[in-house]
């Protein structure tokens, strides 16, 4: 039906386009302004959970839930699309199955796995981005357990799992693994000297964004369970069977093999010619694109310059959110003739899980944590994001609660 309000397009529901959803549905009259999401799924999920799915320890299901439990269809009208590309001059999004039009419109599309041109890496390793995919790399696991057991010659190689680059995702998808392979020996009858969980990185330390007593701490405690880590060793090409790593060339066969060296933007920003930055649009700190009055672009499509440390804000989960409050009070200026507020980032703190009890953190302004305390804290996190976008409905349901 026809409607000469204004229309604002937010396009996904992850971190920073459902948050931003919800805010303009609370502070806008229906009168207003037409609100309309696009999401690829008919579900949320929580990208920071996803080494979890991806290892076995939580089911997919909790790491997702249904968008129209969150928001109302009577508000917004939700659309359950692709989307491929964002004509700019024509206020035009094409979709995998027709177009919408906007006057304002929100990109918040997430992030991609980005192999850096590595040999084979893309044909040949699973990467962690969304539900499907983690699904898969559980998947995968697990049948490479029960293949081994009905194998004439079993090669212990089918139960080496090499992942690739220990930035956050590489460290806590291993901290998860090493909970769930004792599990999946039990269930196969497997010796579990057996399984190796191999971490390769091409920097000599992990985790660089942590002082040296955190990280010391995260690699004790990890090699403790069973990870073993080949740093400093730059993976130089992926085959079906093996990672060739470090200036020898020397291979490493496994059965499972999972790229966690990189993430860049959504690919449908190049793909709509907006000028970019290792994959990412620098934007203005009112988060709109440069020299584009109507358009936002927020989470991990962004970079947010911080403006003190002359370097853009880390991508966060955490950052996403916050980006979301900020475009929603733009856009609402921007339809009621006000001035627009630039985006300023509130640091809560990082921590990495190192499994269900263990991990480190800096929280509340230099305090470190580590161990329980710490795996506590990510909890909290964990579902505080839920109950910020969901409420406490959806936390009851899908919440984290396990005893430590
Ligand atoms: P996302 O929340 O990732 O959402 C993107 C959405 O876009 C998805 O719903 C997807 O389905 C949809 N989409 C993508 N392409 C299309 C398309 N073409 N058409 C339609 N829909 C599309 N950050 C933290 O702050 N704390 C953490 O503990 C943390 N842990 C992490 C753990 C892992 C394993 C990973 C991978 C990342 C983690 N991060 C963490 C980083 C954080 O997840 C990202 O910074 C955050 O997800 C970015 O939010 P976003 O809104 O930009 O995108
Ligand atoms: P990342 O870029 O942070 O880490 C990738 C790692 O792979 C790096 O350590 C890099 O040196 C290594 N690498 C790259 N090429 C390599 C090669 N050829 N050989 C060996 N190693 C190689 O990527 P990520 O871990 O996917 O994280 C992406 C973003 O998501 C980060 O900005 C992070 O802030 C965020 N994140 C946060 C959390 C958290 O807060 N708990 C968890 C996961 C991700």
């Amino acid at each position: 039906m026809y409607s000469n309000k204004p229309k604002i397009v937010v396009l996904d529901a992850g971190y920073a386009g459902l948050m931003t959803t919800k805010k303009l549905a609370q502070s806008l009259l229906p009168e207003e302004a037409d609100i309309v999401l696009v999401n690829k799924h008919n579900y949320h999920y929580e990208t920071t959970w996803l080494h979890e799915v991806a290892a076995g320890t939580i089911n997919p299901n909790q790491a997702r839930f249904m968008i129209s439990d969150v928001i109302n269809p009577n508000r917004v009208r939700l659309i359950y699309d692709t989307v491929s590309e964002v004509k700019k001059e024509e206020n035009r999004v094409i979709l995998e199955n027709g177009e919408i039009t906007y006057d304002y419109l929100v990109i918040a599309l997430g992030f991609e796995s980005n192999t850096f041109g590595i040999k084979g890496m893309e044909e040949n390793a699973f990467s962690i981005v969304d539900i499907d995919s983690s699904r898969l790399i559980r998947d995968h696991i697990e049948y490479q357990f029960a293949q081994y057991k009905t194998d004439e010659e079993p090669n212990d190689d089918r139960l080496t799992i090499l992942v690739g680059g220990a930035g956050f995702t590489g460290i806590e998808f291993v901290g998860e693994l090493v909970e769930r392979i004792p599990q999946l020996c039990k269930k196969y009858d497997i010796d579990r000297h057996k399984v190796r969980v191999i971490n390769v990185e091409a920097m000599p330390s992990i985790l660089p964004m942590f002082d040296k007593d955190l990280v010391s701490y995260a690699v004790s405690s990890l090699e403790n369970r069973g990870v073993e880590f080949r740093l400093g060793a730059a993976i130089n090409e992926c085959t079906e069977d093996s990672f060739i790593i470090g200036e020898d060339n020397e291979e490493i066969k496994a059965g499972t093999i999972v790229w966690t060296g990189g993430v860049t933007g959504s690919s449908v920003l190049s793909d709509s010619g907006f000028e970019l930055t290792r994959g990412k649009v620098t934007v203005n700190g009112d988060l709109r694109a440069p020299g584009e009055e109507n358009i936002f672009i927020l989470g991990d499509c962004a970079w947010v310059m911080d403006e003190e440390a002359g370097r853009p804000f880390p991508p966060t989960a955490q950052a996403a959110m916050q980006h979301a409050y900020t475009c929603a009070n733009n856009i609402k200026a921007l339809l009621h003739g006000g001035s627009l507020e630039d985006f300023e980032f509130e640091d809560r703190g990082t921590v990495a899980s190192l499994g269900v009890t263990d991990a480190i953190g800096n929280v509340l302004s230099g305090t470190k944590l580590k161990g329980k305390a710490a795996a506590t804290m990510k909890t909290v996190v964990d579902n505080r994001s839920i109950f910020l976008l969901g409420g406490t409905k959806i936390l009851l349901k899908k919440g984290k609660f396990r005893p430590f």
